[in-house]
């Protein structure tokens, strides 16, 4: 008998299994593209897939557990290697299901320490990864496609429109890859690399799958955060799913025009809708949710908008919110000190604005706009406007700005031309 392929599997329940149709695909009429579900790599399966795989070979179903801890517990390289097994099993797991570990070409070294590294898939396009030193060790922004199709003016990665979503093992092979570097555990990981998760969310639940899988590398979900730009069926979708992952919100802008100008896709996704969906989310999994706010110079910086995303990150959403006089009573009143919560803030994470490259469909989409970063200072009184009105917020420091690794420059310093090209061929 022809041994099967070995097919993905989510880790999910049968009853639970995201159904793309359902769960991506119908709910967000922009969603695209369809899921890719292909594996390249032994790396991208679940327990559940080897147990279905060794049972329909004849052979005892603890070998699916042997597999995926030699892989995720033990690092095998090389099916060779796998003592355990008998030879022909051996000769039969490296033909159906290859171990495909992805290698850095590149690692480009920050003078703050934050590190990037290049990997070159065999069709010829770059992903990106970033290993962020911290206080509380390293963590790993990992990409979970190559380009994107949402086209945020203010960042590098939109400028080069989607290449393709990443495989669930290509995005394993990257925190593996990572640890590799540095000789070291890495604990902390935050889906804000190249892509929208929320459109490759069956490769990146079987990834983000694998990694918190007792039997493997045993992540907490407690440290791992999932950025988007917000899709809020999906995100309500998940939650009934079970995931405990951290949520980070790209809001951006606390004005609904501005966010359909700098975020081509929200116009599809009313705010009050994401933060429902948010809210939901919370409230089943308890996991913590961050908005996001880049901080570009005159363009979203205002008074106004620090009230609002003060207001936002502890109140929720208020059809007001865009009304400066409403907020402004608001936190003028005193009302603020009163008004209860329903739930536990939302943290604030602003960010500095990192220069980018624009294509010329952004620079039209500008309109004049000039897009910079707020002097120091400014930045500095927008936080503590912010934190004034008890919000939970942080400043961060752009870090890895020099190798094109800061917030919003990945795609720039891989291979440009490269990608770019690539980028061009995939849209026509
Ligand atoms: S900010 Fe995120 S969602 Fe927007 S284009 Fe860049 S990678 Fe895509």
């Amino acid at each position: 008998m022809a041994a099967p392929a070995v097919q993905v599997d989510c880790g999910l329940k049968p009853k639970e299994k995201i159904r793309p149709a359902e769960a991506v695909g119908n709910a967000d009429k922009s969603a695209e593209p369809a899921p890719d579900a292909r594996i390249s790599s032994a790396l991208g399966i679940l327990p559940g897939g080897w147990q279905t795989f060794f049972e329909e070979i004849g052979e005892p179903r603890y070998r699916a557990v042997q597999a995926f801890e030699s892989l995720h517990k033990h690092g095998l390289a090389h099916w060779n290697d796998a003592l355990t097994m008998p030879e022909s099993l051996r000769r039969l797991l490296s033909e159906k299901a290859p171990i495909k570990r992805m290698a850095p070409s590149n690692a480009l070294t920050s003078d703050d320490g934050t590190v990037k590294l290049l990997f070159e898939p065999e069709d010829d396009a770059v992903i990106e990864s970033v290993i962020i030193p911290t206080k509380y060790g390293p963590a790993l922004c990992v990409s979970s496609q190559i380009g994107c199709p949402v086209g945020c003016l203010f960042c590098q990665t939109g400028q080069m429109g989607l290449l393709r979503s990443l495989t669930a093992d290509e995005i394993v092979s990257q925190f593996y890859a990572a640890e590799k570097h540095l000789s070291s555990k890495i604990e902390t990981v935050i889906l804000m690399g190249m892509g929208e998760p929320m459109l490759n969310v069956p490769n990146v639940d079987t990834a983000l799958n694998i990694l918190t899988h007792k039997k493997g590398r045993a992540l907490s979900a407690k440290r791992i955060t999932v950025s988007t730009v917000g899709y809020p069926k999906r995100i309500a979708s998940l939650a009934k799913l079970g995931w405990k992952y951290n949520l980070a919100l790209s809001l951006h802008f606390t004005s609904i025009e501005l966010r359909k100008k700098y975020i081509p896709v929200s116009v599809a996704h009313h705010l009050r809708d994401i933060f429902y969906s948010l809210e939901e989310y919370h409230a089943r999994t308890k996991a913590d949710i961050t908005l996001e706010y880049i901080l570009l110079d005159g363009i979203n910086d205002t008074p106004h908008d620090a009230r609002a995303l003060a207001y936002l990150s502890r109140w929720g959403w208020d059809d007001r919110i865009g009304d400066p006089a409403f907020v402004s009573q608001f936190f003028k009143s005193g009302r603020y000190r009163s008004k209860p919560f329903s739930r536990e803030s939302f943290k604030v994470n602003l960010i500095p604005f990192n220069p980018i490259s624009p294509n010329a469909k952004t620079i039209s989409r500008l309109a004049g706009d000039r897009l910079l970063c707020p002097a120091e200072e400014k930045m500095e009184e927008f936080f503590m406007q912010i934190r004034k009105y008890g919000a939970r917020v942080t400043l961060r420091r752009p870090r890895g700005r020099d190798i094109g690794a800061a917030c919003g420059m990945l795609g720039k310093a891989g291979k440009p031309e490269r990608q770019r090209s690539a980028a061009k061929s995939a849209q026509t």
